[in-house]
């Protein structure tokens, strides 16, 4: 059934307080949830009824104010109880069994490895106990565990009040939580666990315990999240003011895990992945995903538990806003110009294509069948991108502000996007409606810049906004969209200009475009003379579009050896990337010219003392098949993965000198010492093994074993895609290394699925009957198949079809057991508008054969969209 934002209606009964009773036993758990109601004074005159959620649960006993309701008498139906008739104020139980001990769903209470544990958003609570679950039902939850004494943790949210033992061998805890939160925030953990522990004495005094909870043995692997945590606690004081408000703060990891982490409130639960991790077991970019979710999570303590959504169609209120929350953190404790490459790097490749699909949408979504089915790119990724527009239109001052008034009118409620434009826009007393459009519109805006006199001293731009069409068919009026530019000189030095002949003179400018057309002149200093000027446009990325101009390629060579805008740096290499690649990919260029203008582009940077090694390295990065593609219609993924491959190896002949030279014994010794200098090894490496050079084919196979985990992985990458024996070997040594290890084993299936050599169909499926592949594990299923979808479009993208029918018959398996995981992975299979007809017909097959085994709510909603888009 389709839900409609529209249709929004307060609950007509509030819960005042929540007590939860659950008694695990090996072949069942019993559920007693315990409610007091009172009549919501703000649901207006409706009927005295309310709906308890339940999701595969048995009714044992359901009472009203002590009364026995008769077996006979239950207001039972599909989803859950409908009470009607009731007082103003009552009090409802209701004993009800649920089965952890066979959820594969991984949604609700779930039996992982041993573990008990919980996952709750959005809907999982009505999987556990019948309960009104909606996020706009906040109570107090005081929470009763027990279970037997071979599980030693009895974890749940807020304060531990009581622990003993109860009958034949078995014992409880009693915890309380003092904050008003909704059931998706609810988490219970029981189980035989290690706990790591620390403390953090917040900017008030309040002394918090910080607890890692994680499987045996694995306690020494904590130590990193731990340090991420006390950061993260410390970064929001210092930027946000906002303090930790329990006294005792817990994570706990878990093996099996539908998504990355879920912040519950004080029990954080994180997929074990994103928890464990030292330099031996991780790579550099691992640790700094653990620190920044992390962080996200525990970010999540004010915005989505203190304040949360009204509903779901509001989730970008708390996932946008924390993303930007956490990208400003990561910015702030490692490099800025290199995060920001990165979560341009992500939206462009995630993000950018879903708006191109069928299941396009705004990043507040007007309707949806499955909630689940939204946990998208764009509504995390998109949604920290416009709220970085306000940000950056506030002002860093002006945003806290905004951020101050939010929780001093919404602390302890369930509130709107728009409650929280409107505490930015109140507080400070400016007009933020325009940017409404950015949360009811879906589609990557086209922004197309020209220059219209390229005078002397002077030089006018025209701007224009486009919104294609997509999927979603929402409105398609032109947005504000803030324009940060300046301009440089032919020595590569910024120039003043001002927006009037005689106006205030400014190294850069913010142009915010809110009509569909725009034009501005910039007047060069005066003094300045007849100045050449290089504009540099849309700086550090200030919105979320599509760039289209008309800079030469020699202006952006220009920009990236020169521009002051390190994003823009990044960003010139990656255009100039991508035309080389795309004029290879479609005209058969030889790629010589441009690989040899990027070559020396590439050298003069290396040669920069000081620029960052860490940025140095992403400059290297070529931008995905999956970003190269949506400049094509039809795009040919494979033509453009081979073509990427030749300017990779192409680059490599152009710096071979370069390389040996870096590739030295000393000079690499001296760069495995920093993180940065790691990655510039590992760019370096891959491009030294793309252009057969033998120095960097034996180091890369003598670095499969280092006991650095970015050095060993980074040499199987390098090597993952050669034809040299080095691959086969290298990636057996891996293996063998690591096969007791499930974690680190996830990089080997992930290395076998990507590799074009290798990562064959059949490979895959001897991979699945490997005996560290499990798949009711989801980390396996995404390191072979969503691996082998983003990572190796040779295969995948096969013109007879064999990548897409393997998938369609591993979805129809998997989503026998875990639909939000099928519903995920069937993406790449929807997003098929820009391929030659050939293979969108075969996609379409894969599809049709999905459909026709009557697949789950959340499968469907997806496959159905997409049947409907293409046919
Ligand atoms: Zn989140």
């Amino acid at each position: 059934m389709l839900k409609l934002r529209s249709d929004y209606r307060p609950p007509a009964y509030l819960v005042t307080a929540a007590y939860l009773d659950i008694s695990i036993f090996d072949d069942q758990t019993l559920v007693t949830t315990r409610l007091e109601l009172t009549k919501n004074p703000d649901a207006g005159t409706g009927a005295n009824e309310m709906r308890l959620n339940g999701r595969d649960l048995e009714l044992k006993r359901l009472s009203i104010d002590n009364i026995e309701i008769a077996k006979d008498d239950w207001p039972l139906d599909d989803a859950g109880i409908h009470l009607t008739n009731l007082p103003e104020n009552c009090v409802v139980e209701s004993l009800s069994v649920c089965h952890p001990e066979t959820n594969t769903t991984l949604e609700g209470l779930y039996l992982s490895g041993g573990m008990y544990c919980t996952q709750c958003e959005p809907e999982g609570f009505r999987r556990i106990g019948f309960y009104p679950d909606r996020p706009d039902v906040m109570t107090i939850f005081t929470v009763r565990v027990e279970a037997d004494i071979a599980y030693p943790k009895l974890l749940s949210n807020g304060n531990l009040v009581e622990t003993g033992a109860a009958s034949e061998g078995r014992h409880f805890a009693i915890w309380h939580d003092p904050h008003p939160k909704p059931s998706y925030l609810f988490a219970c953990v029981v189980g035989d666990l290690e706990c790591a522990e620390d403390s953090f004495v917040t900017a008030s005094g309040r002394d918090v315990t910080l607890h890692i909870y994680v499987e045996k043995g694995n306690v020494g692997l904590t130590g990193h999240a731990m340090d991420s945590l006390k950061r993260s606690m410390k970064w929001d004081e210092d930027r946000f003011g906002l303090e930790y408000d329990l006294d005792l703060f817990q994570i706990v990891a878990v093996s099996h895990f539908n998504m990355g982490a879920m912040e519950n409130k004080g029990l954080n639960i994180f997929n074990s992945k994103f928890v464990l991790a030292d330099t031996n077991t991780a790579t550099d970019t691992d640790l700094h995903r653990v620190e920044s979710i992390v962080a996200h999570e525990y970010f999540h303590n004010w915005t989505g538990n203190r304040v949360t959504c009204r509903d779901w169609f509001q989730l970008t209120l708390k996932e946008g806003l924390t993303v930007y929350r956490d990208q400003c953190f990561s910015a702030d404790t490692h490099d800025e110009g290199v995060q920001r490459a990165d979560d341009v790097s992500l939206l462009r490749a995630a993000q950018f294509p879903e708006d191109r699909s069928p299941t396009a949408h705004p990043i507040r979504p007007e309707s949806y069948r499955e909630i689940n089915n939204f946990y998208t790119a764009t509504v995390y990724e998109k949604g920290a991108e416009v709220i970085r527009m306000m940000a950056a239109f506030l002002g860093r001052d002006g945003f806290r502000k905004g951020m101050d008034l939010y929780f001093k009118r919404h602390d302890g409620s369930a509130v709107t996007c728009d409650d929280f434009v409107a505490a930015l826009a109140d507080s400070n007393d400016i007009d933020l409606s325009g940017f409404a459009r950015w949360y009811e519109q879906a589609g990557t805006p086209h922004l197309l810049v020209k220059r219209v006199d390229d005078g002397k001293s002077t030089i006018t731009l025209d701007f224009e906004q486009t919104l294609p069409e997509t999927a979603a068919k929402t409105p398609r009026n032109p947005a504000p969209i803030p324009i940060r530019l300046g301009f440089l000189d032919a020595a590569g030095h910024p120039v003043a200009t001002s927006l009037t002949p005689d106006g205030v003179s400014a190294d850069e400018h913010v142009v915010l475009m809110q009509k569909a057309t725009h034009r501005q002149s910039f007047h060069a200093a005066s003094g300045a003379g007849d100045v050449a000027l290089t504009p540099s446009l849309l700086r550090n990325f200030s919105a979320p579009v599509v760039l289209a101009d008309d800079l030469s390629a020699a202006e952006r060579l220009h920009l990236m050896a020169h521009d002051t805008d390190r994003f823009n740096r990044w960003d010139a290499a990656q255009t100039l990337a991508a035309d080389a690649i795309i004029a290879a990919a479609t005209g058969g260029n030889s790629l010589d010219a441009d690989a040899a203008a990027l070559s020396g582009a590439y050298r003069n940077i290396l040669g920069e003392a000081d620029l960052l090694d860490a940025f140095k390295a992403s400059m290297f990065a070529l931008p995905g098949v999956s970003v190269l593609e949506s400049r094509l219609n039809p795009a040919d993924p494979v033509a453009l993965y081979h073509a990427r491959m030749r300017l990779q190896a192409a680059l490599g002949d152009g710096l071979s000198d370069i390389i040996a030279a870096y590739l030295k014994d000393d000079v690499r010794h001296a760069l495995q010492a920093s993180d940065g200098g790691r990655a510039l090894l590992n760019a370096l490496l891959m491009l030294g093994v793309a252009a057969s050079s033998k120095q960097a084919e034996d180091i890369a196979a003598a670095q499969v074993l280092d006991a650095n985990m970015t050095l060993s992985q980074g040499a199987v990458m390098a090597l993952n895609n050669s034809a040299s024996a080095a691959r086969d070997v290298g990636l057996s040594a891996f293996h063998d290394r690591w096969q007791d290890n499930p974690l680190v084993m996830e990089k080997w299936f992930q290395m076998e699925s990507m590799s074009v050599v290798g990562g064959t169909v059949a490979r895959l499926k001897t991979l699945m009957q490997h005996p560290s592949f499990d798949p009711n594990n989801p980390n396996k299923l995404r390191a072979v198949l969503g691996a082998f979808m983003s990572g190796n479009p040779v295969h995948f993208y096969a013109e007879d079809g064999s990548g897409f029918a393997f998938i369609a018959d591993c979805l129809i398996d998997i989503d026998g057991r875990n639909p939000q995981i099928s519903a995920r992975m069937v993406l790449p299979l929807t997003r098929m508008s820009a391929y030659d007809d050939g293979r969108k017909a075969q996609m379409m097959a894969a599809l049709r054969r999905i459909d026709k085994a009557k697949p789950s709510n959340d499968l469907a909603e997806i496959v159905e969209k997409a049947l409907a888009a293409n046919s």
